[in-house]
Order: structure tokens, then C-alpha cells, then sequence
């Protein structure tokens, strides 16, 4: 056999796998059809989010549906011809987000998260990657003094809950911390614990790139040809077939419909979201979420990224960027925006599952086969830590964190 392992999907998910199962030994080939990194590991926020304790629960309040319902506000948009298919989906997603569930859902998100940034610091130092990373924290900003008061209360809770390094700024601390601003807006919470990525892709390559450094292969191939043989696994490249013992499937938001393939239901969607960079206009120090319109302005390599909330559409579907629009009038007045660098904004989709959980572990019906999807909106930030325990569970060693909340065979 030319390997033991093929990691199917060179995304953060992918890519982290792949050098936590070298770590331990594995002859690993990484197979895409693309290069990696070029995917949504490319075009997300760049937050490697230690705060984000708490993954994002379906709205439970009447307020809250009546918000999304009648398109008030900018975090969420809605393909409502995507329903009747999404239906199924959406409606175990709201019942994970009852209080019960959700605060088991937290618990296990929360053990996952913690070690977020321990995992991916030796591999940035490893990886030379240091230049991407900025170690100033990420801004949340509010305009209305009551949403302020209300989220500066949860903070509060949350950060006590789980050790975490914050602070609440008023409206001149913000402008000093952001000397950028035009406006003066209530004020925002400063996260100080996660870092940011100013090039997200360029993460990916450069761990991709130690990958191959220390003795790894990777392969342009397309998991459609992924068959299960005698022996294990094999898949077609542009180098030939591949046959390795297990294989892992790291394949984002196109995990759904390879697991279909195989014959698994599992409760997996895509929230969708778009991104443009724009050069020109004013600039920020660390990046910002503007909660009034659901948009991350992050300062990148490129420009300034705006990137937006969650759109349910259908597979597919049209790329519909009117979240973007609003975002951009937002951001033009918060800062001064100045001209796109691209001719068309870039739409990609976050990974979900319906209990909002990452897949981790063996494929119930599949020996050798083992799923690494489903890490929703914070995949970017859980790729190494959620890879470690993927790798210590395929090579026998005691899982670091109890496997069970992501193992498969939770869906039954
Ligand atoms: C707008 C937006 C903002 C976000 N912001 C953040 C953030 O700030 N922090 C954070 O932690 N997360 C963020 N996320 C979520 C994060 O980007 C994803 O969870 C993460 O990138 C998923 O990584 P992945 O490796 O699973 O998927 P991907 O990066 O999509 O990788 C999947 C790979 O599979 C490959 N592939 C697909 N089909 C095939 C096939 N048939 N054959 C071979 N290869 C195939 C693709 O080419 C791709 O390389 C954001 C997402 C979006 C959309």
C-alpha cells in the first residue's frame, strides 16, 4: 500500500488532520480536486475564536422568527423557496437549541474550543506563519446603549463561566482603541483572547506546506471516485489510483453530499455568507463585528474584508448579496470604505449540523472510513483541535476530550 491514510479535503479541517495523523506516525496523502486552503478555509472571517463558547443557537423567541421572517435586520437571510428541503434540518436545529440540549451542546463545544489556540500555536511557529497572526482581539460594537447593557450582562457571565480575557469599552474608549472610526457608537466588548488571521488562506498553505516538509503527499483527486476495496479505501488522482487502509472524509460543506452517497442521513446544512475586500478607505487596528448589521469588517492582507451573516438558499442557488449591500453602506459610514478589489463578492457556506456540533469519528457503517465535518461557523478556529482528537481516536491513543458529544453515531 502507498499510504496508510487519504484525507479527503485540504481545507483548515482537512489540512489539520493530515498533520495530526503524520505527528503520529500515519503515511498520509491529502487529496483535493483544488489546492489547499482555496475553499471556505479562504474566505471566512480569519478569527481563531477562543471566546466563542457558545456556537449559534436557532432563534427560540417569537421576536426574534418575526425578525428573520419580515427581513428586519442584516445577520440573516432567507431563500424562502429553500424551506420545504431545509425543513427537516432546520426543525432539529431549533430543537437543539432548546435550553436543555443547548446547555449540553455548550458544554462540549466549550471543552473543544478551549484548546483552540494551544493547537494551532505550534503550528504556526512550526509553519513560519507567524506574520499572519494578529494578537489583539476582536471587537463586538453597539450602537444602542440597551443592546449594549444587555450584551456587556452576558459577557459578563460567559467570561466568568470560562476564564476568559475581555473588557467593555464606551463609546470614546472604542474610538481610541480604533482611532479609524467616524462614528461614535455606544460602545463594544473587546474579546481578548482569539487571535486573527489576516491571510486565512495563506494559513492553510503554509500548514499545508509543512505537511509536504515533513514528509507528506498531496494529490489533485476527486472524492466522487472514492471507493471502499478488500483492503480499505481507494481514490482516483491525476497521479493515479490511491489505495490507503482508512480514509477521512474532510470535505466542509460538501460532506452532506458524499455521506448521502455512502447511504448516511445525517442532519448536515450549509449557512451560506459572502466576503469582499475593499482598499481605500479608512482602516482598523484588529477586526470588527458590527452587530447592528451583522457584518465582520477584518482588516486582511488583500484590504478590508467585510464579510457577512448566514443565508439559507438551496444548494446551488444564485448568489444573492444583499446582505453585502447593506453591510457596505454600514461600513461606509462607520469608517469610510473605498473601492472593492473584486468584480464580484466571494459566497461560500459554513458547514453545519443540526445539534451544532462537528462530526468527529468512525463512519457507523464503513470500516476504515472516519467523518471530520460539520465545525459550522468556527471550523477555521477548531481545525487543529478538533484534528487532535479525530488522530488520537483513529490511532488508539486516549482521546485528550471525551469523543462522545461528536462521535457519528449520535445521529443514530
Ligand atoms: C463568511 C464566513 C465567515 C467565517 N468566519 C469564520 C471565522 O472567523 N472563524 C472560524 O473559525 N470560522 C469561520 N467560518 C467557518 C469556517 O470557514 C469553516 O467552518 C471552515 O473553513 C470549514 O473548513 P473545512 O476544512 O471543513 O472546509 P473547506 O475549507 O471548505 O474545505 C473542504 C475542502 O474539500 C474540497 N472538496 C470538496 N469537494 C471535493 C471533491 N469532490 N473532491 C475533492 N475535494 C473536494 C474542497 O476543495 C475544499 O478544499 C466562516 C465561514 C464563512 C462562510
Amino acid at each position: 500500500m502507498a499510504s496508510e491514510v487519504l484525507v479527503l479535503g485540504a481545507g483548515m479541517v482537512g489540512v489539520s488532520t493530515a498533520l495530526a495523523l503524520q505527528q503520529r506516525g500515519r503515511q498520509v496523502v491529502l487529496v483535493d480536486r483544488r489546492p489547499p486552503g482555496r475553499e471556505t478555509s479562504y474566505g471566512n472571517a480569519g478569527f481563531i475564536q477562543r471566546e466563542a463558547v457558545q456556537p449559534y443557537a436557532f432563534p427560540r423567541s417569537w421576536q426574534a422568527l418575526w425578525r428573520v421572517a419580515t427581513g428586519q435586520g442584516n445577520d440573516v437571510h432567507v431563500h424562502w423557496t429553500a424551506l420545504p428541503s431545509l425543513a427537516g434540518r432546520l426543525l432539529r436545529y431549533w430543537q437543539s437549541s432548546a435550553p436543555a440540549p443547548y446547555a449540553n451542546t455548550c458544554a462540549a463545544y466549550a471543552r473543544l474550543i478551549a484548546h483552540c489556540i494551544a493547537e494551532h500555536e505550534p503550528l504556526m511557529a512550526a509553519a513560519g506563519a507567524q506574520h499572519l497572526v494578529r494578537k489583539e482581539g476582536w471587537l463586538q460594537l453597539y450602537r444602542q446603549p440597551a443592546l449594549l447593557e444587555a450584551a456587556l450582562r452576558h459577557a459578563t457571565q460567559v467570561a466568568q463561566a470560562h476564564g476568559l480575557n475581555w473588557a467593555a469599552l464606551d463609546g470614546p474608549a472604542l474610538v481610541q482603541l480604533e482611532p479609524g472610526l467616524r462614528e461614535t457608537p455606544a460602545g463594544a466588548i473587546h474579546w481578548r483572547d482569539p487571535w486573527t488571521i489576516s491571510d486565512p488562506g495563506a494559513l492553510v498553505e503554509h500548514y499545508a506546506a509543512l505537511f509536504v516538509q515533513r514528509g507528506g503527499r498531496i494529490a489533485e483527486g476527486d472524492a466522487d471516485s472514492l471507493q471502499q476495496t478488500g483492503l480499505g479505501w481507494r481514490v482516483q488522482t491525476r497521479d493515479g489510483a490511491l489505495e490507503a487502509e482508512a480514509a477521512v472524509l474532510a470535505l466542509g460543506p460538501w460532506a452532506e453530499a458524499h455521506t448521502r452517497r455512502l447511504g448516511y442521513r445525517l442532519p448536515l446544512f450549509a449557512k451560506r455568507g459572502y466576503h469582499r475586500h475593499y482598499q481605500g478607505g479608512g482602516t482598523l487596528r484588529r477586526p470588527v463585528l458590527d452587530t447592528d448589521h451583522g457584518v465582520v469588517l477584518a482588516p486582511m492582507q488583500r484590504g478590508l474584508r467585510l464579510t457577512t451573516g448566514a443565508e439559507f438558499a438551496s444548494a446551488g442557488a444564485p448568489a444573492t448579496p444583499v446582505q453585502l449591500h447593506v453591510a457596505e453602506r454600514a461600513a461606509e459610514r462607520l469608517l469610510g470604505l473605498g473601492q472593492p478589489v473584486e468584480a464580484q463578492p466571494w459566497l461560500g457556506a459554513r458547514p453545519c449540523s443540526a445539534d451544532m456540533l462537528p462530526v468527529i469519528g468512525p463512519a457507523p457503517r464503513h470500516r476504515g472510513l472516519w467523518f471530520h465535518f460539520g465545525h459550522g461557523h468556527q471550523g477555521f478556529t477548531l481545525g487543529p483541535a478538533s484534528a487532535r482528537l479525530l488522530a488520537e481516536r483513529m490511532c488508539g491513543q486516549t482521546p485528550y476530550v471525551d469523543p462522545a458529544p461528536y462521535d457519528p453515531s449520535r445521529f443514530g
